[in-house]
């Protein structure tokens, strides 16, 4: 038979572009070569906070310690968290086939790989199977990076895949590269006692956040007492006598029961015939037009594309081509403003223009207003006050939304919304925010005074 709509690749992306378009009436056929959900699921977004989650008490009980209101300690076995780990993800992996089933959709098991015009070659365990499509999306998601010097060797020296399959926890940990995978597993392994060590060539931690909120979640490592390195280049890391040895490009050593390498991911894209057929890649990434397609027929989403690097934004392009492919719209694809988080205690959240990019699009207007945690009750009562939201306008309405401190996540489909619908200072009036919630932070920072950004 030939399929309407193949997809190779299950996770975010790949898996809900199946199921949508299953559900528009297509017949689908999905291909995946390992897991059932990608790396989201299997390596990602999930086991991360799974991590977080079950180490969260220990956080909660520091803070409210500091307050002279509790005591004691909250001991977690990492073991039987991995345990936990491997049974949820086993149980959504089942699950997941079973919608895959019950929709009609056929699951493919083994790598695809374009063979001619319309068609895809699968490398099953029973060999290989020719699969036909009228259309077909590639959906191949992403892997850890590496510089020179800086590869993974699986003993001491890990990805971020190899260290969320560890068995124990290091009790010292080198992190190389400060961005947000870093900075979460860092934060997992501080609540087991690691001592902790951030090296990044940038000259901040988040480097790809509002400098201030940079600023805020360095402090509070400090207070942790970890030790941040910024502008240092990473000469080479690797495994010397059981442990890892990073050398910088000064010459200066340190080491570490474990080094996590975490310096970007990749698309997956090569090696599968992706160029023979006519898509164009640039650095790996697979170049798409407006309606998200690399050729007629080949549509390109999520990681694979290279356009951004997040689940929930790979499912959003997954609606997308499902509804494109099954004829439902033909309008170009529109992502809105992609929310970000980093996960944790603290956290960081940030929908639409930071400061600095809105005052380049619009210095006459742009004007910023803030609140600061310390005066929410829901951050007084979980003893977390440190942190601040910050209100980006431009023209009168709000362009962009900022946070970071405890909890800030919760306030990310707010503000999203918030952006969306252009709120006016008028508009804050126009839902009633509860109390006491973190919400009310957001709505002092939406009426506090605006000021001119400089
Ligand atoms: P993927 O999830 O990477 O899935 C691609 C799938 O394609 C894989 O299963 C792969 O096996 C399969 N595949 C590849 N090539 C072939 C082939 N030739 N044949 C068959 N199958 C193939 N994002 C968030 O939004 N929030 C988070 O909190 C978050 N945390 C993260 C934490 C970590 C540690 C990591 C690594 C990532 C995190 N991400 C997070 C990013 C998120 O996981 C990715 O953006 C998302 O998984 C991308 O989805 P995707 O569908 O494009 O690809």
């Amino acid at each position: 038979m030939i399929y309407d709509l193949v997809v190779i690749g299950s996770g975010p992306g790949g898996f809900d572009c199946a199921v949508e378009a299953a559900g528009f009436g297509l017949s689908v056929a999905l291909v995946e070569k390992g897991f059932l959900g990608g790396t989201c699921l299997n390596r990602g977004c999930i086991p991360t906070k799974l991590w977080l989650g079950a180490t969260s008490a220990i956080e909660e009980l520091h803070n409210q310690a500091k307050m002279k209101v509790a005591s004691g300690e909250v001991i977690v076995d990492f073991a039987a968290l991995q345990g936990r780990v491997q049974k949820h993800l086993t149980g959504t992996r089942k699950a997941m086939a079973m919608q895959l089933k019950k929709l009609g959709i056929d699951l493919f098991e083994g790598q695809g790989s374009l063979s001619g015009e319309g068609v895809i070659t699968v490398a099953t365990a029973e060999g290989e199977q020719k699969v036909e499509y009228n259309k077909l999306v590639v959906a191949t998601g992403s892997k850890p990076i590496f510089f020179p010097g800086l590869e993974p060797d699986n003993d001491c020296v890990l990805d971020s895949d190899m260290f969320l399959a560890m068995e124990t926890m290091p009790k010292s940990l080198i992190v190389v590269g400060a961005g947000f995978i870093g900075l979460e597993m860092a934060q997992v392994a501080h609540r087991f006692g690691a001592k902790i060590t951030v090296v990044d060539a940038m000259d901040r931690v988040a480097p790809l956040e509002d400098p201030e909120v940079s600023k805020a979640l360095l402090s509070t490592f400090k207070r942790w007492k970890w030790d941040v390195l910024l502008q240092k280049r990473v000469s080479g890391v690797r495994t010397v006598d059981g442990k890892a040895l990073l050398t910088l490009d000064s010459g200066e050593q340190i080491t570490a029961d474990k080094a996590l390498v975490a310096v970007g991911r990749g698309p997956v894209t090569q090696g599968i015939g992706l160029e023979e057929a006519g898509v164009t890649l640039q650095f790996n990434q697979i170049q798409v037009d407006d309606h998200l397609l690399a050729t007629p027929n080949i549509y390109a989403i999520g990681d694979a594309n290279g356009q951004i690097q997040l689940a929930h934004a790979a499912a959003h392009q997954a609606h997308y081509v499902a509804s494109h492919a099954a004829g439902k719209i033909d309008a170009p694809y529109a992502s809105g403003n992609v929310p970000s988080v980093l996960f944790g205690a603290p956290e960081a959240m940030r929908v639409g223009a930071m400061e600095h990019e809105a005052f380049l699009t619009d210095f006459e207007t742009c004007q910023t207003s803030r609140a600061q945690l310390a005066a929410n009750p829901m951050a007084q009562a979980h003893a977390s006050t440190q942190g601040f939201i910050k209100v980006i306008w431009s023209g009168g309405k709000v362009v962009g939304i900022t946070a970071v401190g405890h909890d800030v996540s919760r306030l990310t489909t707010a503000a999203t919304l918030i952006i969306h619908q252009g709120w006016t200072a008028e508009d804050v009036y126009s839902i009633i925010f509860s109390h006491p919630s973190l919400d009310e932070a957001l709505l002092m920072a939406l009426k506090a005074e605006r000021k001119d950004v400089q």
